[in-house]
């Protein structure tokens, strides 16, 4: 077999699988794929069905002994090349894009080897070349979603079970924490770079938390654990964002405008506010406002502006995270729902139709 025919199958499979940075046949990729799978790998990572699938059926596919093919598999599980979980007291392996997935599984460890490095500037030149050919994303329906930050919410207005992180602390299991893979990322590339915001605080949700507990990617929190990490990032000004739904989400990202892909990419987008939203937006009471402009500068995505004496809202630009309010020495900023706001779809299952709707 020609020894670049698996990178060749790969780049296609990587091309369905889609997401942020879908498989693009140009140089930059066979670099990076070849530093990331063995040849094996990218044969058996090309085979995999779109659906979560058990390595027998995979093997099927490829027509080799399902043994060796299981031992691939798992290797690439614990390379982060793949995601795995048990359902039903089997064992089946998922697909996954680069991104939301591969890129990600491999910072998350916080590990610094010099391999990491390597992969961190092979990804980075990666993503420079797919930016410059396909041009500035386009969100035409958001994926993720900003969650408020709870005690800068109106008391009084009514609260979904959906705009509080603690409903999703209380409810969920395991939970997982493990470092941001985008601020890690940037210290890997160049240490001078990296704002200074806590790197131990993306949070991952049941299926998703089981399997970077499994392989060492992250490790178990306990719910008091969790809500102090949520605490630590809201005084650092973080952003809590996660995907697009009301149920079923495996992630909660605390994210910083200058590194996170999430905030980054709405930032590119004419409206941001309308791009990523958690549906609330501040409200100043000039009464208390002290004009400090505390909240100007923890905004993280430009939103206010100095006003004559209380800080002026751009809504178009707004995130609704509450970390203006939550910063407000006076209290005087309270976050209140947005009347034309939409639900969050209800679980991935409607996001995926919300999706497909406006593609067709
Ligand atoms: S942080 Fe509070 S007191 Fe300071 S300018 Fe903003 S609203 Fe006014
Ligand atoms: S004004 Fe800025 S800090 Fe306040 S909710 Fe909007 S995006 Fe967040």
């Amino acid at each position: 077999m020609n020894p670049e025919e698996p990178y060749k199958r790969l780049c296609r499979a990587m091309e369905r699988r889609g997401g942020r940075y879908p498989g693009m046949d140009i140089p930059e990729f066979y670099s990076l794929a070849e530093a990331l799978f063995t040849p094996e790998e990218a044969e058996v990572c090309a085979a995999m069905p779109e659906r979560p699938a058990p390595a027998l059926l995979i093997a099927e596919v490829l027509g080799r002994d399902p043994e060796d093919v299981e031992g691939i598999l798992e290797a690439m599980a614990d390379k982060g090349l793949c995601s795995a979980r048990i359902k039903e007291g089997r064992r089946e392996y998922v697909p996954v894009p680069f991104v939301p997935g591969i890129f990600e599984f491999q910072f998350m460890r916080g590990t610094t080897t010099e391999r990491d490095r390597r992969i961190a500037r092979l990804i980075h030149a990666y993503k420079e070349a797919v930016d410059r050919k396909a041009g500035p994303p386009k969100i035409t329906f958001p994926t993720e979603r900003v969650i408020p930050i709870e005690k800068s919410l109106d008391s009084e207005g009514q609260v979904h079970t959906y705009d509080q992180v603690s409903y999703y602390i209380d409810h969920y299991k395991p939970i997982a924490v493990s470092t941001c893979f985008c601020r890690h990322e940037e210290r890997l590339l160049d240490e001078e770079g990296h704002c200074g915001k806590p790197d131990n605080v993306c949070m991952q949700f049941g299926v998703a938390a089981h399997f970077v507990i499994d392989r060492k990617i992250g490790r178990e929190v306990s719910k008091d654990e969790a809500r102090e990490i949520l605490r630590r990032s809201e005084e650092a000004g973080l952003v809590h964002t996660s995907r697009n739904i009301q149920e079923g989400i495996d992630f909660i990202c605390n994210c910083c405008p200058c590194h996170c892909m999430i905030l980054r990419t709405a930032l590119l987008q004419p409206k941001p506010g309308l791009a990523l939203s958690s549906g609330f937006s501040p409200v100043l009471d000039p009464d208390r406002c002290v004009g400090c402009d505390t909240c100007v500068e923890r905004c993280p995505a430009q939103a206010l502006s100095l006003g004559d004496w209380t800080p002026r809202v751009d809504l178009e630009r707004c995130f609704g995270c509450g970390v203006c309010a939550s910063g407000c020495p006076s209290e005087a900023i309270e976050m209140k729902a947005r009347p034309d706001a939409p639900e969050p779809p209800k679980d991935r299952k409607a996001l995926r139709e919300a999706l497909k709707s406006l593609s067709s």
